[in-house]
């Protein structure tokens, strides 16, 4: 690939990435909770926060996010040497600031990109998360 068609191709990969997010966030917004996008100032800048209920959601690209056991998460074969490092990074980082996040009292809910699909199921989702008093959901 040359380098104008391996950046046209991220292109279309990160296109690809902010379409679940929007999904998450009609759903959210149809709940009729208020929530704020992409707060830099906590460690990840999260993509959805609600910040009275100290609760955060991510969601993730499965492939940028390498997520474990998905059929989008799968490495070309012939750009491991390319992939693997910056993908590491991604997750290394991934753990790094949800480890954070919860240490400053934060709760996570991470969404991956191939699970966001029926409304209702992530209707339910969402509302167990943000209603829920206590625990962190895995
Ligand atoms: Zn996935």
């Amino acid at each position: 690939m040359s380098k104008d068609e391996r950046s046209r191709h991220m292109a279309r990969i990160r296109y690809a990435d902010t379409k679940p997010e929007l999904t998450v966030r009609k759903v959210v917004h149809r709940l009729g909770y208020r929530y704020r996008l992409h707060v830099r100032d906590l460690p990840g800048c999260p993509d959805i926060v609600f910040r009275s209920r100290q609760k955060v959601i991510f969601v993730h690209g499965c492939f940028w996010h390498q997520h474990p056991g998905c059929r989008v998460a799968h490495i070309p074969k012939s750009r491991l040497a390319y992939w693997i490092p910056k993908l590491e990074k991604n997750c290394r980082r991934d753990v790094e600031n949800e480890r954070k996040l919860r240490e400053l009292g934060w709760r996570v809910l991470t969404l991956w990109e191939c699970e966001v699909r029926s409304d209702e199921q992530l209707r339910d989702q969402i509302i167990s998360f943000l209603e829920s008093p206590g625990e962190n959901v895995p």
